[in-house]
C-alpha cells in the first residue's frame, strides 16, 4: 500500500463519527430522527436565481473555461452591492475575486501566506477549516478561545506578544458560527489596531453578514481597514440565497491579498462554471424579497427555539444573526455524552460543541433550518426528556 503524505495525518480525526453511528442505530430501531445538526438552508434557492441560471446554461459562451479571477461583470456585481451595502467601494479589477464558495478561499489563504513556524491566530469554537489549512499548509495554530462571558469574542489582551510577532494570519467570523454572537465596533477596531502593529493580514469570513435580525445589519470589516492594506473579507451566496450546493462566493479586500489568492488559485482551479456566475449577479443584483422572507422564517425559528426551551428551564441566549443557537449541555455531561443520550431518547439530533474545537466543549449547537413543524414536534419531544 502506498503511504499517504505526513500532511495528512495532522488532520484530525473526524468528531462526528459516534453521533453518526448513534444515529444509524436510532433509525434502525424506527425512531424518527429530527435533525438539527445541518448547516444547510432546507429553503430551495430563489426562483429567480434558478431561471437566470436556466437562460445562462443556454448560452454556449458560457460552457468555456472561466477566467480564474471570476467574470468582471460578477466583480462588478460584488463591488456595487458591497458600495450599496457597506460604506466601502471596491474596484472590481484587483480587489475582488470569484470564489468557489468562501470555503475554497478560506482553505487556500494559508497556501498563499503561511510558511512553516508561522503563526496562524484561530478562534475556538469556529469553523473547522481555519485551523485545518492552517496544519496543511504548515503553519501553527494559535488558538484564541471565544468565551461566553466575553460575549464570545476572543480576548485580544491574552496573546503574548511574541506569538502575535509570529502570526502572519488572523482569521475572525462575526456573525459567528457555531455561537451566534456579533461582532461590535469596539472588537473590530481592536483587531485593526493589533494587525497594524503586528502587520498580521486579517481573515474576515463574513458568511452570515446577511443573516440577521430585528434590524441588526452586521458590519464589513472593510469599514474598519479604510485603506483595506491589513484585511480580506471572505463572502459566501451560500447561506444568503440559499446556494450551498452552487459553489460560489467571493474574496474582497487589499490587493495583494486578492492578487496573492488570485495567483494561487490559477495554478489550482479553473474558476466556477459562468452560468452559475450569472445567477450570483442575479443573486446579488436581483429582487431581495426572497431574503427578506427568509430571515423571517429563522427569525420565527430562532424564537420557537429559544422560546421552547425557555419554558424548559434551559437559558440561551437569542442570535441577532446566523441560524444557529448555541447551548449548555447540562454540568453532568460532556457534548459528546449528551448529544448521543438525546439521540437515544428523543430522535432528536443537535451538534456537539467540540466538534468546533476543544473550547467548545460543553456546549451543542442547534441549527434552524428545519421546519416549524419539527420544531413544534422537538420541543414537545424535549419536555419529557429528563436532562
Ligand atoms: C457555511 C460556511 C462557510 C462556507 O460557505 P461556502 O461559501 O458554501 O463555502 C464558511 N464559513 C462559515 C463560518 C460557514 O458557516
Amino acid at each position: 500500500m502506498v503511504k499517504p503524505a505526513s500532511r495528512l495525518e495532522k488532520i484530525p480525526p473526524y468528531l462526528f463519527a459516534r453521533i453518526d453511528k448513534k444515529k444509524e442505530e436510532a433509525r434502525k430501531k424506527g425512531i424518527d430522527l429530527i435533525d438539527f445538526s445541518i448547516g444547510d438552508p432546507d429553503i430551495p434557492t430563489p426562483a429567480n436565481i434558478i431561471e437566470r441560471m436556466k437562460e445562462a446554461t443556454e448560452n454556449s459562451r458560457n460552457h468555456r473555461y472561466p477566467s480564474y479571477e471570476g467574470m468582471y461583470a460578477f466583480r462588478k456585481a460584488v463591488a456595487d452591492w458591497y458600495k450599496k451595502r457597506f460604506t466601502v467601494k471596491l474596484n472590481p479589477d484587483d480587489e475582488v475575486v470569484t470564489l468557489i464558495g468562501s470555503k475554497e478561499g478560506i482553505a487556500h489563504i494559508p497556501w498563499a501566506y503561511v510558511e512553516s513556524g508561522d503563526v496562524v491566530l484561530v478562534p475556538s469554537p469556529g469553523y473547522p477549516v481555519y485551523k485545518i489549512s492552517t496544519l496543511l499548509a504548515g503553519g501553527t495554530p494559535y488558538i484564541m478561545p471565544l468565551r461566553e462571558e466575553n460575549n464570545f469574542l476572543p480576548d485580544l489582551d491574552k496573546i503574548p506578544k511574541d506569538v502575535l510577532k509570529r502570526a502572519k494570519l488572523l482569521f475572525i467570523n462575526y456573525p459567528n458560527n457555531p455561537t451566534g454572537a456579533h461582532g461590535d465596533d469596539d472588537f473590530f477596531k481592536k483587531i485593526i489596531h493589533i494587525a497594524k502593529e503586528y502587520d498580521i493580514l486579517v481573515c474576515h469570513d463574513a458568511a452570515y453578514s446577511e443573516i440577521a435580525y430585528e434590524g441588526y445589519k452586521p458590519k464589513s470589516f472593510l469599514e474598519f481597514d479604510s485603506e483595506k492594506k491589513y484585511s480580506i473579507e471572505f463572502h459566501s451566496l451560500s447561506k444568503t440565497y440559499c446556494m450551498t450546493g452552487w459553489r460560489i462566493g467571493f474574496a474582497v479586500g487589499n490587493r495583494d491579498a486578492i492578487y496573492n489568492l488570485g495567483k494561487l488559485k490559477t495554478n489550482i482551479d479553473s474558476g466556477v462554471f459562468q452560468a452559475i456566475q450569472q445567477a450570483g449577479i442575479e443573486a446579488l443584483t436581483g429582487d431581495q424579497t426572497s431574503l427578506e422572507e427568509l430571515k423571517k422564517r429563522f427569525q420565527k425559528r430562532r424564537d420557537m427555539v429559544v422560546d421552547g426551551l425557555k419554558s424548559l428551564g434551559i437559558n440561551v441566549r437569542k442570535p441577532l444573526a446566523t441560524f444557529y443557537v448555541w447551548a449548555k449541555v447540562p454540568k453532568k455531561y460532556k457534548s459528546e455524552e449528551f448529544c448521543e443520550r438525546l439521540i437515544e431518547k428523543t430522535g432528536i439530533v443537535v451538534t456537539p460543541g467540540n466538534g468546533f474545537g476543544d473550547e467548545g466543549e460543553g456546549y451543542f449547537r442547534i441549527s434552524l433550518t428545519i421546519n416549524e413543524k419539527k420544531i413544534k414536534e422537538a420541543i414537545k419531544r424535549l419536555s419529557s426528556f429528563k436532562f
